[in-house]
């Protein structure tokens, strides 16, 4: 059976135009001779009727407060929507359908409601409706645990679901279909001339999407990478291939990553910087301070320790409750609130000279403060104020030419 797995994103499924292209692309696929599942998402975004953020807002008059178990309920029933909207349309023409929940196709999760991880795929209800000749729309963004209870996989998460599903399935492919033209030097809605990438590592991939491209769920290029099925990330609304992202070694092209230095830039918006010295005498700062994150689960990044102290960033709405914690240990923390981290990513960046050189030239051509930076073989980070950051990304889009 060659099994094509389609993920559809809540912009293509919001209106009657993008379902009609949405149901474009499954019959094009047909017939060329795959069996077509396809994963939804919750119809559109923030405000539209159905979408997941609308769903949350229904508990808001309770302050929020509803059990994880109960709250994953309700996360759920916008896939259930989608789906079952996306079958109609699809009945009405004629095509046979079936619509599996993630826990009737079966996806089993731990218990971490809200962010629960995948730990086995049982596809055999799948593979029995595809093999009656039906196309099967299976619901993203949700499992269920071993009693039965609805989980989800954290936000974005449908397209972890596609990738996982077309790694059961063995699909020859998994097509992650949005509203921008593939995976781009950088996001479309900042840098107006970012260009979409036509073929990628998982690795690089993973990195920006680690990093905060959005267009993609991290989880989803790990799961993706670990059972080796390509995925392609294209539009809804035109019939380009989009950005393929393999395994480049095999086809010969791993030296194609070494070449391009720098694939794109990444951020992520909303971080407090917090630097912290040590007191008189005292030599193991860093222990007591990010001992002290760690037991009240502050996750932190950006990690800077010099002998006298340490630097690093927290999550905004972290930041309030991260300071308290250091003033109960006794330090007087510095904090720049509405910080961003810009990230240049590129597989073949180590080793090659001048790249900083070039990011502090491209910031400092914009009068752009850089915080703090750091750098791995594949990225350098640095963090600058909220409102520097998209001149930042601009600046350095330029700078290595990204456009081209
Ligand atoms: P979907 O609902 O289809 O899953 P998302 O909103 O999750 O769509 O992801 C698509 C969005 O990701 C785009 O509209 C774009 O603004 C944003 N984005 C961020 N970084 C990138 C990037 N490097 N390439 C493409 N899109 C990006
Ligand atoms: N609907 C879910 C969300 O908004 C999952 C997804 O879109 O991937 O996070
Ligand atoms: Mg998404």
């Amino acid at each position: 059976m060659r099994i094509l797995v389609q993920k559809f994103g809540g912009t293509s499924l919001s209106t009657d135009y993008a379902r009609n292209h949405v149901i474009r692309h499954i019959v094009r696929e047909q017939e060329h001779g795959y069996h077509i599942v396809v994963v939804v998402s919750a119809m559109g975004r923030s405000g539209d009727p159905y979408a997941t953020d609308t769903l949350l807002e229904l508990v808001r008059e309770s302050g929020g407060v509803i059990p994880p178990r109960e709250r994953d309920l309700l996360l759920g029933c916008g896939e259930i929507i989608s789906a079952a909207t996306l079958c109609s349309l699809l009945h009405a023409r004629g095509i046979p359908t079936v619509v599996l929940t993630g826990g009737q196709a079966g996806i089993r999760t731990d218990h971490g409601f809200g962010q629960a991880r995948i730990t086995s795929i049982a596809p055999d209800p799948i593979i029995k409706h595809l093999g009656e000749g039906k196309v099967v729309i299976v619901t993203g963004f949700q499992g269920a645990t071993e009693e039965g209870d609805v989980t989800t996989l954290g936000r974005g998460g449908s397209d972890t679901s596609a990738t996982a599903i077309g790694a059961a399935l063995h699909a020859e492919m998994v097509d992650i279909y949005t509203d921008v033209n593939g995976i781009l030097t950088a996001d479309p809605r900042i840098v107006e001339d970012a260009r979409p990438l036509s073929i990628v590592s998982y690795a690089e991939i993973c990195n920006m999407a680690h990093l905060g491209a959005k267009v993609i769920h991290p989880r989803a290029v790990e799961v993706a990478q670990q059972a080796r099925i390509p995925f392609r990330v294209r539009s809804t609304f035109s019939e380009d291939e989009g950005t393929l992202v393999t395994d480049l070694q095999p086809i010969g092209l791993s030296a194609a990553v070494k070449d391009r230095h720098v694939t794109g830039i990444a951020h992520v918006s909303g971080v407090t910087q917090i630097s912290v010295h040590a007191l008189d005498g005292q030599n193991d700062v860093q222990l007591q301070v990010f001992q002290a994150m760690a037991k009240h689960h502050i996750s932190v990044d950006f990690i800077n320790v010099t002998p006298g102290g340490a630097a690093y960033t927290v999550f905004d709405h972290d930041a309030e409750r991260a300071l308290e914690v250091l003033d109960e240990i006794g330090y007087k923390p510095h904090a720049v609130r509405g910080c961003a981290k810009v990230s240049v990513i590129g597989g073949g960046m180590n080793g090659v000279p001048g790249i900083m050189a070039r990011i502090v030239e491209a910031l400092t051509e914009q009068g752009i403060m850089i915080l703090q930076s750091a750098d791995s073989n594949t990225t350098i980070w640095v963090l600058v104020r909220q409102e520097d950051m998209a001149g930042a990304l601009r600046a350095l889009h330029n700078k290595f030419e990204l456009h081209k």
